[in-house]
């Protein structure tokens, strides 16, 4: 078992737009060294993996025009078997690092890892409500449409609505327009945020508050940290910049229930196979 959490450094070239880390480092640190000039290009949807684990099953997130972390990578640093270490990217050891990328460890140890950074953008937060079998149409268009950097969706896991409604949440590229981005911060309401996810997974009462707070109270809350030089117009949406909705931790996945595993499961479902849609 080896525990790479200690090769941790991070070496920002704001020239050339990389940063160099060590396979232990995790993008929660990643974010911290590079805000607020720059961000992570892509990694999961939650940022408390390390690099090496990212790499390793060639993890992919919120940035859909980004893709898998594979696109990132311009170079890696790997120990061998034989106790080599070797760097490797598409053009050096290119069998190599097709291997390592997604190779779950199998063919080496990944020491460090030149990734490339992109600018801090500033987005607008937007979400909307949807039924389920509109998803398809909606995100081929979400797809096509370059100002939107950032796209999530959570679909209901409560009676009544279950797999049939989805929150779309979207962040679309804004101007600078001498924008102040704010320091970076945890994610709040921790104990209220646990205690809902919780309770969620032992009564269906529970699940259903839940997919309601999502709908109705989540974004009242949600921290809009980006300010503009200029005088902010009435109903203005949400501007955060690339690294806050990024920079989540998940700290109220986190319990210290006996006996209680969460076991993540992911499906991946043909669009055509996906539901009808509304216009079909
Ligand atoms: C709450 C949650 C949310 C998630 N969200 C997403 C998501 O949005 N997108 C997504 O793609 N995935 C997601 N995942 C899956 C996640 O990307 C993988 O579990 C990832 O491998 C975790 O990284 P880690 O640092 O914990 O790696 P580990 O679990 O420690 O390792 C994962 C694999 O990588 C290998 N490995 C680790 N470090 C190295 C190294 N330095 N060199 C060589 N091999 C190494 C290990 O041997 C193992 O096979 C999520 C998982 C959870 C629990």
């Amino acid at each position: 078992m080896l525990d790479m959490r200690h090769m941790n450094s991070i070496r920002l070239d704001p020239e050339k737009l990389t940063v160099v880390v060590g396979a232990g480092a995790t993008w929660h640190d990643i974010q911290n060294a590079i805000h607020p000039r720059f961000a992570v290009k892509a990694m999961q949807s939650t940022d408390i993996f390390t690099v090496g684990g990212s790499i390793s099953v060639n993890a992919h997130g919120m940035d859909h025009q980004a893709g898998a972390v594979r696109n990132s990578i311009r170079s890696l640093r790997v120990l061998l078997a034989d106790d080599r270490i070797e760097t490797v990217s598409r053009e050096q050891n290119p069998a190599l690092f097709d291997l390592i990328v997604g190779g779950y460890g199998l063919f080496g140890i990944i020491l460090s890892a030149e990734l490339e950074v992109v600018p801090n953008s500033i987005y607008w937060s937007e979400r909307e409500l949807i039924a389920t079998r509109d998803l398809p149409a909606k995100l081929a268009k979400i797809i096509a449409d370059p100002s939107i950097g950032l796209m999530y969706t959570h679909i209901s896991t409560a009676p009544g609505s279950l797999l049939d409604e989805a929150l779309i949440y979207t962040y679309r590229k804004t101007d600078e327009g001498g924008a102040e981005r704010a320091p970076l911060k945890d994610v709040g309401s921790v104990k209220m945020r646990r205690l809902t996810v919780n309770l969620a997974k032992r009564s269906t009462a529970f699940r259903s508050f839940k997919w309601w707070a999502e709908k109705n109270l989540e974004h009242r809350f949600e921290a809009c940290t980006v300010t503009r030089a200029q005088a902010m117009k009435d109903g203005e949406a949400c501007l955060v910049s690339r690294n806050d909705p990024m920079h989540d931790s998940v700290p109220y996945l986190r319990n210290a229930m006996k006996n209680d595993t969460d076991i993540l499961q992911e499906y991946f479902v043909p669009a055509s196979n996906c539901c009808h849609s509304s216009s079909a």
